[in-house]
């Protein structure tokens, strides 16, 4: 096997791809993203993935879930619903911050699976993958996936740890599942089933703190329901957010409702 295709996230590629606001935009236009995270255990999921959806590019963020209450106290331009099924129509979903992974979360994951559209799977939403033997029979669903796994997570779906060469250890999971993977860490990388990669320069240590890969979740699953193809989406959702940790680092010690907030500078500035 030749060398992959391997390319640095800039700047500009995440400008480029970042859909510009008209005079005419409306907010179904701009997508609907569904956001089915969080349970009673973990309202805390929920909430950050939400923080993490409103602020990229769609029109309206849904959410599906128990942590309903939490989600439109904290965020009250959301639609909340209880269920996968009852949430109405969505470009894209997120799913499995903070679940759970018992019979309950696992049909609101086949719930979301069943949707003709992209869908983000991360944390508990890998669990049951695992759990449910269902990683390799993602492989005909139509609609594209993004999982992004750290790397314990990748280690539960591959059967071992990344590895040194975390740009190979990407692409073979993303051969495998047929999937987008962003593989989460201090160097973040994006791979295609196809075996093109990305790799992401915005890093920094500051995001080793509870929560921040939910506000990741939260901002890819914007993208995606935007219309960005799955790698543009999780590539530059990942260098949105190395940025984001940086700019909440200025402000002191950094919580993963500091990272959601600071997308919005990140973003004032990339325009
Ligand atoms: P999670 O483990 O799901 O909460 O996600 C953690 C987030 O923090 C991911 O976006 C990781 O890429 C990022 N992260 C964790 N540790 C580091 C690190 N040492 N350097 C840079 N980013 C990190
Ligand atoms: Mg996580």
């Amino acid at each position: 096997r030749g060398t992959p295709a391997l390319q640095v996230i800039e700047r500009t590629d995440v400008a480029d791809w970042w859909p510009a606001l008209g005079a005419s935009s409306e907010k179904y236009a701009r997508g609907v993203v569904g956001v089915a995270t969080g349970s009673a255990t973990y309202p805390g999921a929920a909430v950050l993935s939400v923080a993490g959806a409103l602020a990229g590019p769609t029109g309206l963020v849904r959410y599906a879930g128990s942590a309903k209450d939490e989600v439109l106290h904290q965020h009250p331009s959301v639609i909340a619903t209880g269920r996968v099924a009852d949430a109405g129509r969505v470009q894209a979903w997120v799913c499995g911050s903070g679940l759970g992974t018992g019979e309950e979360s696992a049909a609101e994951l086949r719930a979301v699976l069943a949707a003709p559209v992209p869908v983000v799977l991360d944390a508990d939403a890998l669990t049951l993958l695992v759990d449910g033997k269902l990683a390799d029979r993602l492989r005909g669903r139509d609609a594209p996936i993004v999982v992004t796994p750290h790397d314990r997570e990748y280690a539960r779906l591959c059967g071992e740890m990344p590895g040194e060469d975390r740009v190979a250890a990407a692409l073979r999971l993303a051969a495998w599942m047929n999937a987008v993977v962003l593989l989460k860490g201090d160097r973040t990388v994006v791979g295609t089933p196809d075996g093109r990669a990305y790799v992401n320069p915005t890093g920094t240590p500051v995001l080793a703190t509870g929560g921040t890969g939910d506000v990741l979740a939260g901002l890819l699953g914007s993208l995606l329901a935007a219309g960005l193809a799955p790698e543009r989406a999780a590539a530059a959702a990942a260098y949105l957010h190395g940025l984001a940790g940086r700019e909440a680092a200025r402000g002191g010690p950094v919580t993963a409702p500091d990272v959601a907030a600071a997308l919005r500078p990140v973003l004032a500035r990339l325009a």
